[in-house]
């Protein structure tokens, strides 16, 4: 198996090992309003993602456990950083925006620290595990939207 991180440039490496070593809130959330399971079985990564929206639809808290390689954990940590504080279409426009630098295709604006993530495009079995999060918070804020309307 190839290392996935030769051919990435040393800060971004730097950036990638630094969140899977020390990955930022990695926890259950006790009072979650959202949570969704997010598994990519070609690699093995797991995780659970929690958020706590107000009812302004503002992510108050957010974070992660799981299990996974460096890329889908150093996402993970990055993304619980970056799409704390910011609102349901906020995290909604940079899930796509994400999605978007992931494939190849280049976003309309600056992603700034997730542009680490953009490495992975070299390697295409890694996408996967750097948008895991991504799909995964995607799904927690919608899910729960479709189980309150049916209540
Ligand atoms: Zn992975």
């Amino acid at each position: 198996m190839s290392d996935p991180f030769n051919g990435l440039r040393e800060l971004y490496q730097e950036v990638i090992f630094d969140h899977n070593r020390n990955p930022r809130n990695f926890r259950a959330l006790d009072e979650a309003t959202h949570s969704a399971d997010g598994h990519n079985p070609l690699c093995g990564d797991q995780l659970t993602v929690y958020a706590r929206l107000n009812d302004g639809g503002v992510v108050e808290d957010l974070s992660f456990i799981g299990h996974g390689c460096a890329i889908s954990k150093a996402s993970a940590s990055l993304m619980t950083e970056i799409c704390k504080g910011k609102s349901k279409d906020e995290v909604e426009l940079l899930f796509n925006d994400v999605h978007a630098m992931l494939t190849d295709k280049h976003p309309d604006r600056d992603l700034g620290k997730l542009e680490v993530l953009s490495g992975v495009r070299e390697f295409p079995a890694r996408v996967k595990c750097a948008s895991l999060a991504w799909h995964t918070l995607h799904n927690a804020i919608n899910q729960a939207q479709e189980v309150a309307k049916t209540e």
